[in-house]
């Protein structure tokens, strides 16, 4: 048989565009363990994200139609899958443990028709080796949230693992009661954690630890390969990408909820959509976790914590970044100790977009600490009132009816004046604040709307609408209800970790 004709039946039996390559399944055996999904019993397609499909060169046709449940709950594994539970250790709420994809399986690594890398990751697909007492399963609802959640962020324009599609397995989970079993298929860029590392200093392999360093550069940071110290090379992309990306986090209002080394991503991605949510009204002291009691994770700790990440990181690479441990130490410690500085650079560049700022004036920072003192004082929504400030005449909002908050107005206004506004092809100061402030987030009311309509109804049509909006967070809603914060009936917002 001709090469050709190999060529055709390759095609022939995966219409549907599976094409792997499983690099990570290559690595030594210590990074994982070998298996299959277990099959469950009757799958039922939920949602697909068609376009993701088309980006990664899937046919949406038939895998919604022919095969979709069958591929996406690991009853029927797609041509070229070797699935594994990935091993990993990770400090929770500030202690180590060994942990592992004790309810998620790595189906392999996607090749997109660019010729870009892509993990195909299971949540909810039964138990693993790392399951410890876990039932390795998920429950509709939170894996539901976790893809308008993400699909969000990713609109936002936020770096963040993505959500491909959602089944429901025909078995219920016992939670609190009995939930609807469902798996999420999760598309990122790769799920080497801090934690991953952790996991290998633990078993005191400084051998492993060099391979997965060279294994994260070549794959995240492959210009990086050349440098005369790769893995300080390393530390210093990962502390970059985590410092541009709380900023995101800090600049849409996002509070990750569990910001545990095991949920921090080298690729520079927001991963594990468990007790995530946004923030309405401003305090930086907003936590949602009903887990989080000392506000560890809240809002306005997010970077001091990923600096404390990076430190758990810097800690497992000591050994390979130098002979000497003493060095070693003075190597990661200057990394570390850049981590805020280039934090607030990204923070402070991204609120002078928010504010239709194109220059920078010693007095910015300020500037923007009075608006947020202001916001926290008066308890005001922190998503609207930006998006607002971008109104034809904000002088004429009710918010500027407080005298102190006039006097910001006059400051903010002058400052706007003192830059350079050519007339011409330049947007004007008013659209370019509204492509950097959204106009919809995806709201806790409206998310749990959707939520209980799927779960409790099997009505998909409020998330399909909700998903519709949040597709779009820059463009005004047509239905402005979208953007209004949850009435006061609703109470205080609680989020559970996505078990
Ligand atoms: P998370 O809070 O989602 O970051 O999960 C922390 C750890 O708990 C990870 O190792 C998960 O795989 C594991 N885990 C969470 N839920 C389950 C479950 N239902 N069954 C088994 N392991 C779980
Ligand atoms: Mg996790």
């Amino acid at each position: 048989m001709g090469t050709h004709d190999q060529a055709s039946r390759t095609l022939a039996t995966d219409p549907a565009g599976w094409r792997f390559d499983n690099s990570y399944a290559r690595l030594p055996e210590v990074f994982f363990s070998r298996l299959r999904p277990v099959p469950v019993r009757e799958p039922r397609m939920v949602l697909l994200n068609r376009p993701l499909a088309e980006f990664l060169g899937l046919n949406g046709e038939i895998l919604s139609v022919q095969d979709g449940a069958a591929v996406f709950s690991g009853n029927r594994l797609p041509v070229g899958a070797e699935p594994i539970a990935q091993a990993y250790g990770g400090h929770q709420f500030g202690y180590f443990t060994m942990l592992g994809d004790g309810r998620a399986i790595l189906l392999g690594e996607q090749i997109t028709p660019r010729g870009e890398r892509f993990d195909i990751q299971f949540k909810g697909s039964g138990q693993t080796p790392y399951s410890r007492r876990g039932d390795g399963r998920a429950a509709l609802g939170p894996m539901l949230r976790e893809y308008i959640i993400s699909e969000a962020m990713h609109a936002l324009g936020v770096p963040t693992t993505r959500a491909l599609a959602v089944v429901t397995t025909g078995e219920p989970v016992v939670r609190e009661t009995e939930l609807a079993g469902a798996i999420l298929t999760r598309v990122a860029s790769s799920h080497i954690r801090v934690g991953t590392f952790e996991y290998l200093a633990a078993r005191d392999a400084a051998e492993h630890v060099r391979t997965l360093a060279a294994y994260t550069l070549r794959r995240h940071y492959p210009e990086l390969e050349p440098s005369d110290n790769p893995p300080l090379a390393l530390l210093r992309a990962v502390m970059e990408r985590q410092a541009a990306l709380v900023a995101k986090w800090m600049l849409v209002g996002f509070v990750h909820g569990v910001m545990n080394t095991d949920n921090m991503a080298l690729s520079g991605e927001t991963i594990d959509y468990g007790p995530c949510a946004f923030m309405d009204a401003y305090d930086p002291a907003t936590v949602f976790s009903s887990i989080d009691q000392q506000g560890r994770y809240a809002y306005g700790n997010q970077s001091r914590i990923a600096q404390w990440n990076l430190a758990r990181f810097a800690e497992t690479l000591a050994p390979v970044l130098d002979e000497s441990r003493e060095k070693a130490v003075d190597l990661a410690n200057e990394v570390l100790e850049s981590f805020p500085d280039v934090y607030r650079d990204h923070w402070l560049t991204g609120m002078r977009a928010k504010l239709g700022m194109i220059t920078s004036e010693e007095d910015d920072a300020a500037l923007v600490q009075d608006l947020l003192t202001h916001m926290h004082r008066n308890r005001l929504d922190y998503t609207n009132t930006l998006r607002d400030l971008a109104a034809d005449h904000p002088e004429r909002l009710p918010l500027f009816q407080d005298q102190a908050f006039a006097e910001w107005l006059k400051r903010w206004q002058a400052r706007l004046k003192r830059q350079p506004e050519s007339s011409g092809a330049m947007p004007s100061v008013r659209e370019r604040m509204r492509a950097a402030n959204p106009a919809v987030i995806p709201r806790n009311h409206r998310v749990e709307e959707a939520l209980k309509a799927a779960v409790d109804h099997g009505d998909l049509r409020v998330t399909h609408r909700l998903l519709d909006v949040l597709a779009q967070p820059y463009a005004e809603p047509i239905d402005s209800d979208y953007r209004l914060p949850p009435p006061p009936s609703a109470g205080a917002y609680k989020t559970f970790c996505g078990t």
